[in-house]
């Protein structure tokens, strides 16, 4: 699809592998001592659903040094928007446990780097993967210089991101959780994205967007199951540039997290990159209101009504 569909318009960057200090910005050392040592063997199980190979520990470190190279060269201006096609996936990481096969936190090392390293105080990730990104949540929820924003269906693992999870001391409001419902169709997440997220970036004006673009809620993914089609890709990322743009053109850094079912994958990849190379004109962001969107919209405002982050 890459090479039919884009053949010049995409910068191509060959990713290293992540440094140990970039890693342990992260995970424990004796987690990363874990994973090296799954090198020499065939077969390796770290969780029940998670799995490794002999090679895997490679693939993880590409995917770290993917977002690290992909934040360098935002900062550095060869690029506005920069799409990490990485796997493994990385937001159910945890700093001493891989899960929901996840190895790295691949957006949560590169949100700690751009703090570190490029003194980045407002960071906006958006996770519009069908599952909870727990990982980034948790590692973020004190810490009012990244605001986590996701959408996803709370039946499925990890069970996590529920309406009152919302940050803790000076993160309090800083995390944004909208449990969606498993009938939700692209009508229902444009509208819930523009009226939660718009406000969001109106408020907090962040210097830098992350997105943990999964593609697993489209239709026809085995796990996700919702009813998303490959169109309400191509409208969210519009509506993130858009937004971006009204906030002095905030770089944007995509990581690929799940989606599991090839065609649809490459289907949801291509409108997204169809936006960000501006192949096709703009279109104006079909917006239709529908009830059970606005019952979604108005609990997330009552619940973070009172930290006054985003809300009126
Ligand atoms: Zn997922």
């Amino acid at each position: 699809m890459l090479d039919t569909d884009f053949p010049d318009c995409l910068i191509h960057i060959e990713p290293e592998p992540a440094t140990l200090e970039h890693l342990e910005l992260v995970h424990t050392p004796a987690y990363i001592k874990q994973i090296l040592s799954t090198a020499e063997r065939d077969y390796t199980t770290l969780a029940p659903d998670t799995s490794v190979s002999a090679k895997t520990y490679l693939a993880a470190w590409l995917a770290v040094g993917a977002c690290i190279k992909g934040l360098e060269a935002l900062m550095s201006g060869r690029c506005r928007a920069c799409f990490c096609l990485v796997r493994p996936p990385g937001h159910h990481a945890l700093p001493d446990r891989a899960g929901g096969f996840c190895i790295f936190d691949n957006l949560g090392v590169a949100a700690r780097y751009a703090i570190e390293y490029h003194g980045f105080r407002r960071i906006l990730i958006v996770d519009w993967d069908v599952h909870h990104g727990n990982a980034l949540q948790e590692l973020f929820y004190a810490d009012n210089r990244v605001l986590y924003f996701s959408s996803h269906y709370m039946g499925w693992y990890p069970h996590t991101g529920d309406w009152e999870e919302t940050g803790i001391g000076e993160g309090s409001g800083y995390t944004v959780n909208i449990p969606v419902f498993k009938e939700m169709e692209d009508r229902h997440i444009i509208h819930i994205y523009n009226e939660v997220l718009s406000p969001i970036v109106r408020r907090y004006q962040p210097e830098l967007i992350l997105i943990a673009a999964g593609f697993d809620a489209h239709h026809r993914d085995p796990l996700g199951r919702t009813r998303l089609t490959e169109e309400s890709f191509r409208w969210l990322t519009q509506m993130i540039l858009q937004l971006s743009e009204s906030v002095k053109s905030a770089p944007i850094l995509m990581c690929l997290e799940g989606g599991y079912d090839n065609y649809a994958l490459a289907a949801s990849v291509r409108e997204v990159l169809g936006v960000l190379t501006f192949q096709g004109r703009r279109e104006r962001i079909p917006l239709v209101s529908t009830r059970r969107a606005s019952e979604v919209i108005d609990k997330c405002r009552r619940v973070h009504k009172k930290f006054g982050v985003w809300t009126a």
